[in-house]
C-alpha cells in the first residue's frame, strides 16, 4: 500500500496505474505480493483515464506461468478525486475477476485507498475491504 501511495503521489496531477500480483487463497480471500508499476497509455494531456501498457502484463504472465501467482487485479489514482470507482470505471471492466484498488490523491498526497470487484450482475462495484497484513521481510 505505501508503495502505491508513492507512485500515485508520484503521478500526480496525472493518474497512476499498475497490476497486482499474487494468489487467490483457499477461503476466498486475495493476497497481493507484489506491485507492478505501468506507464499510463491512456491518451497524454488527460488525468481521468489511465490504461495499463500491454507489454507490461504480457511480459509478467509470461514471467508468472507455473509460479502459482498471477494477475490478481490493477490499481490507479484519482488525482483530486474519490476513492470510488467512476462511471468511466465501471464502463471499463472487462475482465470481472480482476479487483480495482484506487487511490485518490488530493493536493498531491494519497488520502484513501479502497479495493473493489464488479456485482454479480455487472451494474456496480462491491467494495470489497483491505486487510494489511504485515511485510514478510523488511529487510
Ligand atoms: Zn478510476
Amino acid at each position: 500500500m505505501q508503495r502505491i501511495a508513492d507512485l500515485a503521489e508520484a503521478a500526480y496531477p496525472g493518474e497512476a496505474c499498475g497490476l497486482l500480483l499474487g494468489f487467490h487463497r483457499a477461503e476466498g480471500d486475495i493476497e497481493v505480493t507484489r506491485v507492478a508499476e505501468s506507464k499510463n497509455m491512456a491518451s497524454s494531456g488527460r488525468n481521468d483515464r489511465f490504461e495499463i501498457d500491454p507489454e507490461l502484463r504480457f511480459n509478467l504472465m509470461r514471467e508468472l506461468r507455473g509460479t502459482g501467482y498471477v494477475i490478481v487485479g490493477h490499481y490507479h489514482s484519482h488525482p483530486n478525486g474519490l476513492a470510488q470507482p467512476s462511471a468511466t470505471d465501471l464502463a471499463m471492466v472487462y475482465e470481472p475477476e480482476l479487483v480495482w484498488l484506487i487511490t485518490a490523491v488530493v493536493g498531491g498526497k494519497a488520502v484513501k485507498s479502497t479495493a473493489h470487484l464488479l456485482s454479480p450482475g455487472g451494474t456496480y462495484f462491491d467494495d470489497i475491504g483491505l486487510d494489511y497484513l504485515p511485510a514478510a521481510d523488511t529487510t
